[in-house]
């Protein structure tokens, strides 16, 4: 446990270097985990200045995050509609094959039926009666039936075949289109990703740091609320007024909030609120 700590507190030092040149609270933030690393548990107090710095870095997340704005999820849109245009081209070529399987079943049966008529024709000649003269143009009759059925379904199934084949070309030439418009996204994003990739890391880790002394109950308030407000879990009391939804605080709660003996959260917002001297005396 020991040496984790002072493994801590030799990243901070080491962040506390890279970061010199940062901004001043930054700087304060680090100089506050020195100081409770060297054994010192955190108070209320101390609780609430981790949630401040906490909302600082998540703002800085936030608004990475709106540079890189709707491509995360245009990305997902276009990959979404790559793989529906794949399953319709898949679906149709299915379709297609089925198509295909049906007019050479009729096409050979049609062949079939026409040898058979060809030699019932021979057969008519060589009749010893009516009846079976009649019986051979009844056979001659329903193989002819059957050769026109199936040519007409063939003709049918040539149409379907074609038109089908227009819709996966075109299928084929949108799928092409979306990748190409899914590909330069990436590559925007990406190129976003790799610009800030560093900056987000240092942030990240800062965040896990400043969260792993909370304790699990404030981790999991602080959270829920940075999932609803990102960036904006807490709130400053100034001048008695709520500075995430300008709602007043009534005085006697604006006492106690000062005192920092309790975790308030605003009762119109939810936001997790800190009075502005706990932040003045630290900044
Ligand atoms: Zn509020």
């Amino acid at each position: 446990m020991k040496d984790t700590i002072k493994e801590e507190n030799t990243q901070s030092n080491e962040s506390n270097t890279e970061s010199q040149n940062e901004n001043e609270s930054e700087s304060k933030v680090l100089e506050f985990f020195e100081e409770s690393s060297k054994g010192k548990s955190p108070n209320l107090s101390e609780n609430l200045i981790l949630f401040n710095n906490l909302t600082k870095i998540d703002g800085e997340l936030e608004e990475i995050e709106e540079v890189k704005g709707d491509l995360p999820e245009k990305i997902k849109t276009l990959e979404g509609k790559v793989k529906d245009i794949e399953n319709k081209i898949s679906v149709n070529q299915i379709k297609i094959k089925e198509l295909s399987n049906e007019e050479n079943e009729l096409g050979d049966e049609n062949i079939l039926s026409e040898e058979r008529m060809e030699k019932y024709d021979e057969q008519k000649y060589n009749v010893r009666s009516n009846k079976e003269y009649d019986d051979i143009m009844k056979a001659i009759d329903s193989c002819f039936e059957i050769v026109e059925k199936n040519e007409e379904r063939i003709k049918e199934i040539k149409t379907i075949k074609e038109e089908m084949n227009i819709e996966t070309e075109e299928l084929k030439t949108n799928d092409e289109e979306v990748k190409k418009e899914l590909e330069e996204n990436q590559k925007s994003l990406n190129e976003l990703n790799i610009q800030f990739e560093k900056e987000e890391i240092e942030l990240k880790n800062k965040r896990d740091e400043i969260l792993s002394k909370v304790g699990a109950e404030n981790k999991h308030l602080y959270e829920k609320l940075n999932g609803t407000y990102k960036g904006e879990a807490t709130a400053i009391v100034r001048n008695g007024n709520c500075s995430g939804c300008f709602n007043s605080i009534p005085p006697q709660r604006e006492i106690e909030i000062r005192s920092a003996l309790e975790i308030f959260t605003c009762q119109s917002c939810g936001r997790i609120l800190i009075d502005e001297s706990l932040i003045k005396n630290v900044s």
